[in-house]
């Protein structure tokens, strides 16, 4: 039920080779096949492969009837230039595993090993390596995909490593673990005018400066409470950058983030009526989409236990401390159809911070992790 010496010395060079060659959201194509080929050597009854765009799972059968028991880790690196320093840095300018997407690949490469010599006694495992979680489409585009309907499991497990932690110690609870959020882009349409005459266009200019400070007062409660709803803008344009020209267009871009899904509709229905308002007031006509969007992760109690009982053989020391997460994480699509959970992992207290440009996975939590999951997986399959 161990990992050996060798496998560890190889799943440390496979992490390092996935570091070294990144692919964003929705690019995957090259770390799926890598994935195919590293994971096929652990003889898997199947893989299943282009899961809601370069997903790959793996299902190490039983033979006998129980539950479907998956893990998840992601794919995706980010649009982010490393200046780690490292030996294996990434060879692709300006993209980089900034978020330790490579390390969590790693440790299902673990159980994939540990599976492949000893099949479970009942049920059957699915490792299952999601595509795009960064843009938050990742997870829904695999559970949309009519072939998850073969894998449908009856628990769904993950974890993310998180600097900040102390090494090796994790952050867990029952409940919401990360918000939910969505990006909405609003598009302020008027009319331009010859900046000697504005008064002859439609500026979308008082509409702007109204909404950026207006839309965050929509935000409610404390972080510590189900009503909290926070707006942060994050971008704002209007006109061209010119001198002769009145702006006729504009856009504000803002972050919406809640505790709950519900909380979430409300608070895109306040804001789209708030643009409205405004929009109308300044004779500008207005629209919005959603981008990114993240529904809440919500741990549920059983699987929390089965994760907690692992732990607790494995004596790893867990405590809910700085959970719920603000930022989000797409894994809670998962939970609407099985009974699933999430952990955190640490990293070090003083380990650069997940999307930080000198951030690297820490190796040595790849035989941490996966016998967590091990040990869960043992735990409910024998
Ligand atoms: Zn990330
Ligand atoms: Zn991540």
């Amino acid at each position: 039920m161990t990992l050996t010496n060798r496998d560890i010395v190889e799943l440390t060079a496979w992490r390092r080779k996935l570091h070294q060659h990144p692919e964003i959201s929705n690019e995957e194509q090259k770390t799926a096949s890598e994935v195919v080929e590293f994971i096929g050597e652990t003889k898997p009854d199947r893989i299943l492969t282009k899961l809601g765009g370069y997903g790959v799972a793996a299902v190490y059968e039983s033979g006998r009837p129980g539950p479907t028991v998956m893990f998840r880790s992601e794919l995706d690196a980010l649009p982010i230039h490393e200046i780690s320093g490292v030996l294996h840095a990434s060879l692709a300018p300006g993209k980089s595993h900034m978020c330790g997407h490579d390390g969590h690949t790693a440790m299902l490469g673990a159980l994939g090993r540990q599976f492949g010599r000893q099949r479970p006694a009942r049920g059957r495992v699915v490792l299952m390596f999601q595509p795009a979680e960064e843009t938050g489409n990742g997870a829904a585009d695999v559970v949309a995909d009519p072939r998850f309907g073969e894998i449908a499991p009856d628990f769904a497990f993950s974890l993310h490593n998180l600097p900040g932690v102390p090494f090796g110690e994790v952050r867990i609870r029952t409940g919401v673990v990360n918000c939910a959020s969505r990006g909405m882009r609003i598009v302020l349409e008027g009319k331009t005018a010859h900046s000697s005459m504005p008064e002859t266009g439609v500026s979308p200019m008082l509409a702007i400066s109204e909404l950026m400070p207006s839309l965050p007062k929509l935000g409610s409660g404390t972080f510590a409470d189900d009503e909290f709803g926070m707006v942060t803008i994050t971008h704002a344009a209007m006109g061209e950058a010119v001198f002769g020209i009145a702006p006729g267009y504009g856009e504000v871009w803002a972050t919406l983030r809640t505790r709950r899904d519900e909380r979430m509709a409300n608070l895109c229905a306040a804001a789209e009526s708030l643009v409205m308002k405004i929009a109308s007031r300044n004779r500008l006509s207005a629209r919005f989409d959603y981008h990114e969007i993240f529904v809440a992760s919500v741990n549920a109690s059983d699987a929390v236990e089965h994760l907690q009982r692992a732990l607790d053989e494995e004596g790893i020391l867990h405590a809910e401390d700085g959970l719920p997460m603000r930022a989000s994480e797409d894994f809670g699509v998962f939970g609407h159809n099985a009974s699933s959970a999430m952990f955190f992992l640490g990293a070090g207290e003083q380990h650069p911070a997940l999307h930080n440009p000198d951030y690297d996975f820490p190796d040595d939590l790849i035989p941490i992790g996966s016998k967590v999951f091990m040990r869960t997986a043992r735990n409910i399959l024998g």
